[in-house]
């Protein structure tokens, strides 16, 4: 049984994320999308509310649990007897702090591979923050983002 996590603060899911989660979904037997708890950063969506919406959207994917955790990955990953931790890699400039992180995971946890994976290219420039900057301004997101995720963007922004 082969089981890998995807940590990330994932505020809110979009279909990057998604794409990177089917593909660790084909290559091993369960993966757990863990969202990661940290006080330092402030979210727009709560931690219950991040994990209901991946819940919602990756609800087709068959190998898929979602959780979320307060305690260092690498010791959620022993925790879950997890044998790799998952991260997407999207630009050149992605690499410095993964590469940072996976170095700092293998100190606390030398057991636990990172496993770097490259979305489709239609992902590329996607991330989290442009997504709700751009609905704010009544951009068009729904290339990017699910229905589900893109509504509660806007009734959160609107509350
Ligand atoms: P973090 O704050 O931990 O980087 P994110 O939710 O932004 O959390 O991202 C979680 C993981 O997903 C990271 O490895 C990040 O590089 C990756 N990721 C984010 N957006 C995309 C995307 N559009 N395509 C592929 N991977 C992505």
């Amino acid at each position: 049984m082969k089981r890998v996590i995807y940590p990330g603060t994932f505020d809110p899911v979009t279909f990057g994320h998604l794409d990177i989660a089917k593909r660790a979904s084909k290559l091993f037997d369960e993966v757990i999308f863990v969202v990661a708890v940290n006080p330092a950063k402030t979210s727009f969506f709560t931690t219950e509310e991040r994990v209901d919406l991946i819940k919602a959207v990756a609800i087709d994917i068959p190998n898929i649990e979602v959780t979320s955790t307060k305690n260092l990955i690498a010791d959620f990953a022993h925790e879950v007897s997890a044998i790799a931790l998952i991260r997407g890699l999207r630009h050149v400039s992605d690499f410095e702090y993964e590469f940072q992180m996976a170095m700092m995971n293998y100190h606390l946890n030398p057991e636990v591979s990172t496993i770097l994976l490259i979305p489709d290219e239609k992902y590329i420039h996607l991330n989290s923050t442009v997504i709700k900057d751009i609905v704010r301004l009544n951009g068009d997101v729904s290339d990017y983002v699910p229905a589900l995720v893109l509504d509660a963007i806007r009734r959160k922004q609107n509350s």
